[in-house]
């Protein structure tokens, strides 16, 4: 089939470099339950970073394709919201067992199109997997309340609904995981869906709704469109959907927040990120140096939860070269390498975009303790690849600490004493992880209560909390109110109905009261 030719392009590009001679695919919406190619003349390459290679191609999805897709996810609402959640939570166990079968397909893909490493796609697919998971208990997870007798022979209850088509917007980062946030909870409370994956890495988001189709997701239940700001502008307007995840930017989260909201949808958006870690003098300082350079370079710096930079604390300050040795011993390769530590970056524009980054702080004053500017990967010349960078000496006016960087680049800064440190983290506009490293309880302690971001770690660098808990990022790092997954994201995805109701026998000629009722 047409589908099963795309996945095999897939995988193939892995195992076969050189494929000039090869037309690249179309990559097909998802509607009602077909995959079927746009009509559009309009497509966006999908290359793959390590090499140049165009993977795919994304369309530009036209206007009456996105109307089919919001129609057919509407056309499935009734019945799919009138399905038993058992059932409705099986076909998630049977998803859960299915991305288990392929998590090395769907690995490949990732590294394919994104440029993470096999071993760090694996994570991007294992933690998304985490949330079908926690998706089949949706039962327990979507009860309502119930008081008997809120007055004589009157009881209320509340019960948790869905809210009808709800739509995702994802970011490039983790093709897998953010998808996987989004639409098993959704679906699973009741919902249809309407999915736009990044136009740069499309291909996981395909082969997940493949995945959910095989394991008995009905037809319509879970749609997908492609394309960029025209097609997130429909899903913003449009009256049919009643609610939006997104995941990305602040330069489109905000305006997804702000158009959206304003035609009265609910928004949860995740944004853009400056994670610190403050490191105190008591720190063990193997285990958090090791954390360090994890945590800063994984994945190429790309996560919203990178540990981009690192306030030193007093003498902890003296371990910066420490640092930068780890740093050097990083092996920079394609993410297909066995070897590889770290891959390339996305695109041109974001290793472009790096680099003056880079240079910015060399010339405002940061000192370039390690610059990964010109390295060149044997085999993959053409990659966007950027070698581990550490900037030391970096102040809070450099233009390098106020923008996220988005790469493989460590921000060092300087504290005399702890409260300085919490300072510098909560003047930072963003606020979604902050981690501290120390052998003191009572600094934790402090640490926990006084820093301004939403997800806190003590001496773990990248604290992303498992699905019963929500991912809380905060200030600008997020905007609504409802975060994703957790009892938050079941929330966001349903609305409560409150019922009241009186079986009693009512005595003969008790009259009428045009008195606003009281409890009896
Ligand atoms: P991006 O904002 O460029 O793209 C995200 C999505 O928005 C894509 O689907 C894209 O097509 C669409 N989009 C982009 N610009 C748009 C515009 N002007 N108008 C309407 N739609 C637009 O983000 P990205 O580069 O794909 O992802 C990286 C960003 O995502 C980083 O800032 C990172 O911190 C953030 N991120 C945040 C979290 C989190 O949970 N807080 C998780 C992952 C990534």
């Amino acid at each position: 089939s047409q589908i099963f030719a795309l996945r095999s392009s897939h995988f193939s590009t892995a195992t076969q470099p050189s494929s000039s001679q090869r037309k690249p695919l179309r990559v097909p919406n998802l509607i009602g339950g077909t995959f079927v190619d746009s009509q559009s003349s309009s497509a966006i390459d999908v290359i793959n970073p390590a090499t140049q290679e165009v993977v795919s191609q994304v369309p530009l999805t036209t206007n009456e394709e996105f109307k089919a897709a919001v129609n057919a996810a509407k056309q499935a609402f009734p019945t799919w919201r009138n399905t038993p959640v058992t059932t409705r939570q099986r076909i998630m166990f049977k998803l859960q067992e299915l991305i288990r079968r392929d998590i090395d397909k769907l690995a490949i893909s990732i590294t394919t199109e994104q440029g993470k490493t096999l071993k760090d796609a694996h994570g991007d697919v294992f933690r998304g997997l985490e949330v079908v998971e926690h998706a089949c208990g949706m039962a327990t997870l979507q009860m309502g309340e119930y008081v008997p007798n809120v007055s004589n022979g009157i009881d209320t209850y509340s019960i948790r609904e869905p809210l009808g088509v709800c739509a995702g917007i994802c970011p490039f980062n983790f093709p897998a995981m953010i998808p996987l946030w989004m639409f098993p909870i959704a679906v699973t409370c009741g919902n249809t869906f309407v999915l736009k994956p990044s136009e740069k890495d499309p291909g996981a988001s395909i082969m997940l709704a493949e995945l959910a189709m095989e394991a008995g997701l009905p037809n319509g239940v879970l749609n997908i469109v492609h394309g960029t700001k025209d097609i997130v502008n429909a899903i913003c307007d449009d009256d049919d959907i009643r609610a939006i995840s997104f995941v990305g930017s602040n330069v489109a989260g905000m305006h997804i927040y702000g158009r959206a909201s304003a035609k009265g949808k609910r928004v949860q958006s995740n944004m853009g990120a400056k994670n610190h870690a403050i490191v105190l003098p008591d720190a063990n300082m193997d285990s958090t140096l090791n954390a360090l350079t994890a945590a800063g370079f994984g994945a190429a710096g790309q996560r919203c939860m990178a540990l981009s930079t690192v306030v030193f604390v007093g003498d902890s300050k003296s371990w910066e070269s420490k640092l930068v040795e780890r740093a050097k011993a990083l092996k920079v390769n394609a993410g297909t390498e066995p070897d590889a530590d770290l891959g390339p970056v996305i695109s041109k524009q974001a290793k472009e975009r790096i680099h003056r980054l880079i240079q910015s702080g060399v010339e405002n004053g940061a000192r370039l303790l390690l610059d990964g500017r010109n390295i060149v990967v044997p085999g993959y010349e053409q990659g966007n690849f950027i070698g581990p960078t550490i900037l030391s000496g970096v102040t809070a006016d450099m233009e390098c600490y106020k923008e996220e960087i988005f790469g493989p680049v460590l921000l060092c800064m300087e504290a005399d004493s702890f409260e300085e440190a919490i300072n510098i983290v909560n003047r930072n506009k963003y606020g979604n992880g902050a981690s501290i490293f120390t052998t003191s309880g009572a600094a934790a302690r402090k640490f926990q209560s006084e820093i301004e971001a939403g997800q806190v770690g003590i001496n773990v660098p990248i604290p992303v909390p498992l699905p019963f808990f929500s991912f809380t990022g905060s200030k600008a790092s997020f905007a609504g109110d409802l975060n994703f997954y957790g009892k938050a994201g079941v929330n966001f995805y349903t609305q409560i109905k409150t019922i009241t109701q009186q079986w009693k026998d009512l005595p003969a000629g008790s009259g009428v009261s045009l008195a606003m009722p009281t409890s009896q």
